[in-house]
């Protein structure tokens, strides 16, 4: 797998909430990434700098285009570039970069995966990939967002739980906006989803506050380290 700097254009464009756009851009021919890896987009600061953001990639490879599904943070700087693109406009993107991947060690075991907001964008890569590749054991999801506008991926999911028996996934919200069962933070509903003697392997992926949150609660039911794998976002 070579890492390069190459330019991209974007392909199409489109909100998925009224805060996360996904940008859809071209691969060279001969790009090849492992699920769960990113690229880093580069851009010109007001000062003139160039500046590199990750963003993982939100597909599975093979597809001959790459997707991201990024949260316009409005403070933020590069997020709020990449929400300017259009049609047509290039990018320079660096990559493939980074070690979230599964490793063969967990292929033979049971998966539970855990992401909150625009986390859910190297799962949408993983799981996909991961499953199409025949993956036997058991794989769940758990995603969490503010509320019923912020749900991302349903549609992808729900068609992935019916083909696969073998996968579920559950939201959990944090504050909906209706009654809804799973009221909470991601870490509050791993018991509900997991047996206590689970043997299996975690991954986890988004903001800090919520990783720490999850993996001192694993730790806390006695999982050990090297059965909890994650990506921090910042
Ligand atoms: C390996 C890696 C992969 C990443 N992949 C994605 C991705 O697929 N999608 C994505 O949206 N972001 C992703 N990020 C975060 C992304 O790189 C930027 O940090 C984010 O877009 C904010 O950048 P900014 O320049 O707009 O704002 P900054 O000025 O750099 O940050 C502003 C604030 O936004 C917060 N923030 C950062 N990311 C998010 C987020 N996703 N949701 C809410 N708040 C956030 C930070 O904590 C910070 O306080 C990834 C980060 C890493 C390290």
């Amino acid at each position: 797998m070579t890492i390069n700097i190459f330019a991209s254009q974007v392909l199409e464009k489109k909100m998925l909430t009224p805060s996360v756009v996904n940008l859809k851009f071209s691969l060279p021919e001969d790009f090849d990434f492992k699920p769960g890896q990113y690229l880093s987009i580069a851009r010109i600061t007001a000062e003139g700098k160039k500046l590199r953001t990750p963003y993982s990639i939100a597909t599975i490879p093979g597809n001959g285009f790459g997707e991201f599904c990024i949260r316009v943070v409005n403070i933020g700087r590069s997020s709020e570039y990449l929400s300017k693109l259009e049609k047509g406009d290039e990018i320079e993107l660096f990559g493939p970069l980074g070690k979230f991947t599964i490793p063969d060690s967990s292929k033979n075991k049971d998966l539970v995966f855990i992401s909150a907001g625009t986390g859910i964008s190297a799962f949408i890569s993983m799981i996909p990939a991961l499953l199409k590749s025949g993956f036997k054991k058991k794989m769940i999801l758990i995603k969490g967002f503010k509320n019923e506008d912020d749900v991302l991926y349903e549609k992808e999911f729900t068609e992935l739980s019916k083909k696969y028996k073998n996968f579920k996934f559950y939201n959990v919200l944090s504050q909906p906006k209706n009654n809804f069962e799973n009221k909470g933070y991601v870490q509050d509903f791993i018991g509900k989803y997991t047996s206590k003697d689970f043997q299996g392997d975690f991954y986890i992926c988004g903001l800090k506050e919520m990783i720490f949150g999850v993996v001192s609660k694993l730790k806390s039911q006695g999982i050990a380290e090297d059965r909890i794998f994650f990506e921090k976002y910042d």
